[in-house]
């Protein structure tokens, strides 16, 4: 027997398997239990959370030979041929392909003829966004009273493209992203019935990576499953997707809060000679950091790797380094490598650190990542110190003290500079232009009441011998 893709074999074949839309597959339930259906319905949702395959359940919804139920047999000969693909009144086209005026007047020209096989003809238009303008118009007129025996299903994942006209014509869903333990739940699932076993952080990373679609986390599935066989393993997965496993981001994480560089950059090296990829780690970081925020806010659990962090990282620390790592991750792609980038962001994150922390560690902490320099009051009680230890101590102490008032002063007179800066810069300004009024008004015309000599002195610097000079009508300066 020939493979069959997870994604496929494993394709709900009614409404009760489909996983992660409630709501939806609740109201469609209802429709078909009420005999209450509308002629046309519109899906979207972003790829691989089941647009086209609830438009082929409504077919056998609406096909099988049990009559128009929300649970369709699935063993008629409707129900058969529609899960094959080979029933003839259900036509699926693909927007994106076949977009022109044409082909979409094509499709509707049998239109009025009547079901040949089933009771109902379906038309599927997948990625109706793409049709053209005037393909849009030639769905219309059928979109609005199309026949009896005809029901539109379509579905795009670009919900905004679809003119109004069409939108307002249809039954809209828009099907939710799968949440990663919904695709987790699903995966565990399918492994089960396939008889392969795995362990949670395989599950986990796949579930994650698939980023909301379950076509997507099961297409890798697929792949671990040709890796790994019959026994799903992290190190072999992680392996596969070059991905940061949970482990690596509590270890970067352990290295940025105690600000041990040399550590930091070993383990970066270890991530290039694994060849990872480092935006995954860089998204592994963001989540890792939104844990322990959420932690400190709630005071919930980080996760195990983690909770170790809890005490050692503030608020404001946290804040900064979730921006400083969106930051990065946004940054990569301009970067000449994605090793660079990733290293730029980690040494943001070493350098920038919120000023309420600087207060509390003034010293340089490169060379002492013990953890427990992060909180220097409980240092002096901790060790017992002689006499004159303590009197030194005490002395760095209180200038530690005035060093870091000093820098709170002068941030908190940064306004008040700034302010007399422009102050300055205005006094200068004006200065300059009445200076370049009073010049120009100095210039020679014709008109001038300044005596000649006056004005020669002035504009050539002229020297005069008083003498000579016998203007009785120069006016004082
Ligand atoms: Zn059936």
């Amino acid at each position: 027997m020939t493979y069959q893709v997870l994604a496929r074999k494993y394709r709900p074949g009614t409404l009760a398997e489909v996983v992660g839309q409630p709501q939806t597959v609740k109201a469609l339930v209802n429709a078909f239990d009420r005999q209450q259906l509308h002629h046309a319905y519109l899906f979207s949702g972003t790829r691989g959370v089941g647009k086209t395959t609830l438009a082929r359940i409504i077919a056998k919804c609406l096909n099988c030979e049990t009559g128009v139920t929300s649970t369709p047999c699935g063993i008629c000969a409707n129900c058969v041929a529609i899960a094959d693909g080979s029933f003839v009144d259900l036509i699926e086209v693909d927007g994106a392909s076949r977009n022109k005026v044409e082909e979409t007047r094509d499709l509707l020209e049998d239109i009025s003829y009547l079901a040949t096989m089933g009771t109902y003809k379906v038309y599927i238009i997948d990625e109706v966004h793409a049709l053209s303008d005037s393909s849009f118009q030639t769905l219309l007129k059928s979109l609005e009273e199309p026949p009896e025996h005809v029901k539109f299903v379509l579905a795009t994942t670009n919900p905004d493209k679809v003119p109004v006209t069409v939108r307002s014509r249809c039954i809209q869903f828009h099907l939710r992203t799968m949440s990663i333990e919904t695709i987790d739940e699903h995966l565990r699932t399918v492994l089960d019935k396939e008889s392969i076993s795995y362990d949670d952080a395989s599950v986990r990373t796949l579930a994650r990576l698939g980023q909301g679609s379950m076509r997507d986390a099961l297409s890798l599935t697929d792949q671990a499953i040709a890796l790994c066989g019959t026994e799903l393993n992290e190190a072999s997965v992680v392996e596969m997707l070059g991905c940061a496993p949970q482990n690596d981001v509590a270890v970067l994480l352990e290295n940025l809060v105690s600000r041990d560089r040399d550590s930091l950059f070993g383990t970066v090296s270890e991530l290039v000679a694994r060849g990872v990829d480092f935006s995954e780690v860089l998204a592994g970081l963001e989540s890792g950091v939104h844990a322990l925020a959420m932690a400190k806010a709630t005071s919930t659990s980080p996760g195990d790797t983690l909770v170790s962090l809890l005490d050692r990282c503030d608020t404001a620390w946290l804040q900064q380094a979730y921006q400083v790592l969106i930051m990065g991750g946004r940054d990569m792609q301009y970067a000449p490598e994605p090793r660079v980038g990733f290293e730029m962001t980690m040494l943001r994150l070493l350098d920038f650190v919120p000023i309420e922390i600087q207060d509390q560690t003034p010293a340089p902490i490169v060379d002492n990542p013990v953890p427990e320099k992060a909180t220097p009051d409980a240092q002096p009680s901790s060790q017992p110190v002689s006499s004159h230890d303590e009197q030194t101590s005490r002395t760095e102490l209180e200038a530690e003290a005035n060093s870091t008032n000093e820098r709170r002063k002068a941030w908190q007179e940064r306004p008040k500079r700034m302010q007399a800066k422009r102050a300055e810069e205005r006094r200068i300004e004006k200065e300059r232009s009445e200076k370049a009024k009073e010049a120009a008004m100095r210039v020679f015309t014709a008109d001038d009441e300044l005596p000649y000599v006056q004005v020669l002195k002035e504009r050539f610097n002229a020297e005069f011998d008083a003498d000579w000079l016998d203007d009785k009508h120069a006016k004082p300066q």
